[in-house]
């Protein structure tokens, strides 16, 4: 079964709101969703975990009454299920205390921080979601994840019940323009898995279609991929670049496939860096547990036992938390990562990592991703190829380089 991590999903509108400088801090407020998507990795998704407030209010208590240890300039209070807005009463509650909280104690993090969701669309316009949004709207950040065509979407994205499969693409497309009415830049997720090929190209456009400049797509980490998928996958994003191209959509459109960043080799010493901030982050669930990233809880583990680093009674556990921040390239790649030639923006997922490693470890890197990867190269070389000579020719290129701004490469 394909599996990909919800945090994954998220695409944080902030984009790279003080990108290095916040520390992100998830509340899995619910493990309940309306949907039951194929590739989602919940597999503990249920309708009993919801977090209580006295929960939520001990970890931010926890947080905030810690300043020391939370020295990072801001803060990202990020929201995730499950469906996040299931439990919209209960954010409020949560924002407005930290506010309160944040200016109470002259917290360096007041008026330096951000809320932010991830969010399947389907209550966006509800009266109770619309409040919040209205008197939050300066410091959130809402991605709505739709994965293209209602063809594409409806193949993964379905609701949850026993009766007939039934796609959400409708209940969320009708969203959409309320969403970038009060979000202009939001972007998308878009996330691949082995049946999504062949609608890569449609899908992209698709979004572009319905006013979201800025789609970010990435494969599922785990091992879901068949014989042939990368040659079909290049196909698609070939055909993609010829379309961004032609359409002339590189203007003021975006797709995270192509990144002049990516494919080439990387130096061991200054490029040396752990992919994402799993331990940098902090997740915590209903049960009062705190986890380096949410795909380190139990209801997003296939095969091992989730890894908790503490509790909002005894905070964290500083022991626990230290092989997490031992994490870099080296420590665990393999030999043909480190020696790879197109390595940079090859992607991992420290809890797939650990979820698909042969023995309880976090130092075990997963590559079920390689052929991908290497694909996705080949064709972003072309990509770039193709769009320089044509800027170049009609001499538009040192225009382009100075607009130009990327969409960085995926690392959740
Ligand atoms: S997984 Fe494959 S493409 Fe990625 S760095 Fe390793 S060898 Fe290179
Ligand atoms: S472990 Fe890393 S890549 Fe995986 S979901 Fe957590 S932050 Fe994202």
């Amino acid at each position: 079964m394909p599996k990909s991590s919800e945090k994954d999903l998220i695409y944080k509108s902030s984009g790279d709101w003080q990108s290095g400088m916040a520390k992100n801090i998830t509340f899995i407020v619910t493990k309940d969703c309306q949907l039951a998507c194929k590739y989602c990795y919940l597999v503990g998704k249920n309708e009993k975990e919801r977090m209580s407030w006295p929960v939520a209010k001990a970890a931010i208590d926890y947080i905030l009454d810690n300043e020391d240890k939370f020295r990072e300039q801001s803060v990202v209070w990020d929201f995730i299920g499950g469906e996040p807005f299931l439990e919209i009463e209960l954010i409020d509650r949560i924002c407005d205390y930290i506010k309160a909280e944040m200016f109470r104690r002259n917290h360096h993090w007041f008026d330096s921080y951000r809320f932010s969701f991830s969010t399947n669309g389907i209550n966006y316009h509800t009266d109770k979601v619309q409040q919040f949004i209205k008197k939050n709207h300066s410091h959130l950040s809402i991605g709505i994840t739709i994965d293209g065509t209602r063809l594409k979407h409806d193949l993964n994205r379905i609701y949850k019940g026993d009766g007939p499969e039934r796609g959400s693409y409708d209940d969320v497309a009708r969203n959409i323009p309320l969403w970038l009415e009060q979000f202009p830049g939001g972007g998308t997720k878009v996330t691949i898995s082995s049946p999504d090929i062949p609608y890569i190209n449609e899908s992209v456009l698709h979004l572009y279609g319905l006013g979201i400049h800025e789609v970010n797509i990435n494969c599922v980490f785990e091992d879901v991929w068949k014989e042939g998928d990368d040659k079909l996958f290049e196909d698609q994003l070939m055909q993609l670049a010829d379309a961004i191209i032609d359409g002339g959509y590189y203007t003021d459109y975006a797709c995270s496939f192509y990144s002049e960043n990516i494919g080439k080799p990387l130096d061991p010493v200054t490029e040396n860096q752990n992919w994402c901030g799993a331990g940098k982050m902090l997740s915590v669930d209903a049960a009062g547990n705190f986890y380096p990233c949410t795909r380190f809880a139990a209801y997003s583990l296939r095969s091992k036992r989730p890894i908790i680093i503490g509790n909002v009674r005894d905070g964290i556990d500083e022991n626990k938390l230290r092989p997490f921040l031992m994490l870099d390239r080296l420590t665990q790649s393999p030999p043909q990562c480190l020696d790879c030639e197109v390595a940079s923006g090859c992607a991992w997922c420290q809890g797939e990592n650990y979820d698909a490693a042969a023995t309880p470890t976090i130092f075990q890197r997963a590559t079920a991703i390689c052929l991908m990867h290497k694909a996705r190269v080949r064709a972003n070389n072309y990509y770039w190829n193709r769009l320089y000579r044509k800027l170049e020719l009609e001499g538009e290129r040192e225009q382009f380089e100075s607009n130009h701004s990327e969409v960085k490469p995926d690392n959740c």
